[in-house]
């Protein structure tokens, strides 16, 4: 027996042209297909011991900006009912919008905030933090309070996270605890967590490409087997204390009109990479940024639908085709150490996408803003470090001077 990952995959893909069944020119429309009507939620899910009934495809609101109300309230009006925000998301901005649109509504949601806590910050200043988050939301609690980008584990290990939760709960100001996480060191922190019992909730970055399925149900035929991926063990032992799961990034770079071509009604690939997720069995709901209204509709077309079909399978293969070759996951860290000045590459790619992808250079401007480390160094540097550095063959010192280019 073989093994196959994701590169290895694509590269079978090419030598024997897997067949993915889809041709351009089948629809070609670029609206949003699977929208002819408001389908809104059809499924709601039990979110691990929290017992709250979410919807299984619920609302994430890193670009909402002023003006957005709107947007919210037709989420509502479709039957979603779990509202994510972060205090970073636009600096504050999008919790503000949440806040006004969800006037009179508070108790017909469920709303989660996040706020980075790091390894050496204080209770206190946790504490006028989570105030402050809902002071923008004009809210007295939230339903799960996260810590936001998690990828060290100091950072839970930091005394203070606990004294400062044990009295948020106590206050009435949260009801339950989370912790989110994309980073290269997920898996670590995951399964610290886990351990530890931390949190109720986990929303982590996960879909189709991170999933060691997805390539065995391509090339059980040929005698391969999928590596396994790290965070999946963890996330089962979550799924045993009953903690809950929610799944984020689930559209692997989301370069949605990339796929138009190959689309039908009924059949957008945003549909196929949600059914993926919303099948594994780690996982309880998903959140993803809505933009607009199409959004909402189109996404929620998948609410509620059964079983991956062949016709979804061949959307994933072909959007993998397509893209893996700038996709960064951001979870293998095999290129750290490679740059001698300490660029943060997976951090460069994962604006990069923000920008390129999501379509969203101003916010991708701002998250670039906080790195520690920007990408000035790659101006002047011929790139030789980091040429060969990513094992998924991204061509590293290629993109590197252009993204700082383009977020400074
Ligand atoms: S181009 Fe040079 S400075 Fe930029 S990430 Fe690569 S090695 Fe580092
Ligand atoms: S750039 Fe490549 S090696 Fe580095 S984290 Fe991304 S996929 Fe992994």
């Amino acid at each position: 027996m073989r093994k196959v990952d994701r590169r290895a995959f694509l590269r079978l893909g090419a030598v024997t042209g897997l067949a993915s069944g889809i041709t351009v020119g089948s629809n070609g429309a670029a609206n949003a297909l699977g929208s002819d009507a408001a389908q809104g939620v059809k499924k709601y899910v039990r979110l691990g011991r929290t017992e709250m009934k979410v919807a299984d495809i619920s609302f994430g609101s890193f670009p909402l900006r002023h003006g957005d109300e709107g947007l919210v309230h037709y989420a509502l009006d479709q039957g979603i009912n779990y509202f994510d925000t972060a205090e970073s998301y636009g600096d504050g901005t999008s919790e503000v919008v949440m806040g006004n649109a969800l006037k009179g509504r508070r108790d017909d949601v469920y709303v989660a905030t996040k706020i980075a806590a790091g390894a050496r910050d204080s209770a206190g200043s946790m504490m006028r933090r989570l105030d402050e988050c809902l002071s923008r939301l004009q809210m007295d609690y939230v339903d799960v309070f996260f810590n936001h980008a998690v990828n060290d584990v100091d950072r839970l290990k930091n005394p203070e996270w606990h004294e400062f939760a044990e009295k948020a709960k106590a206050q009435g100001k949260v009801k339950y605890l989370g912790m989110s996480g994309h980073g290269g060191y997920l898996v670590d922190c995951v399964e610290y967590a886990v351990e530890q019992d931390m949190f109720d909730v986990l929303l982590l970055a996960t879909n189709f490409g991170e999933d060691a399925a997805f390539y065995e149900r391509f090339t059980r035929a040929f005698d391969f087997v999928a590596n396994q991926q790290g965070l999946q063990e963890p996330m089962a032992k979550a799924k045993e204390k009953d903690i809950g799961i929610i799944a984020m990034k689930v559209l692997r770079g989301a370069k949605l009109n990339d796929m138009r071509p190959y689309e039908k009604q009924g059949y957008t690939y945003s549909q196929a990479a949600f059914r993926w997720v919303l099948n594994m069995p780690e996982v309880d709901n998903l959140i993803i940024t809505m933009r607009n209204r199409d959004n909402v509709d189109e996404f929620l077309g998948a609410s509620g639908s059964g079983a991956v079909t062949d016709y979804d399978m061949a959307l994933l293969q072909q959007y993998a085709k397509m893209n893996e070759a700038t996709y960064c996951s951001n979870t293998c860290n095999d290129c750290e150490g490679s740059c001698p000045y300490n660029v943060p590459i997976p951090d460069l790619l994962r604006m990069r996408m923000y920008a390129m992808d999501y379509g969203d250079v101003s916010i991708a401007r701002q998250e670039y803003a906080r790195l520690a480390v920007d990408g000035s160094a790659c101006l002047s540097c011929d790139g030789s470090p980091c040429r060969d550095a990513c094992t998924h063959e991204i061509p590293l010192a290629d993109l590197c001077a252009p993204t700082h280019q383009m977020l400074s």
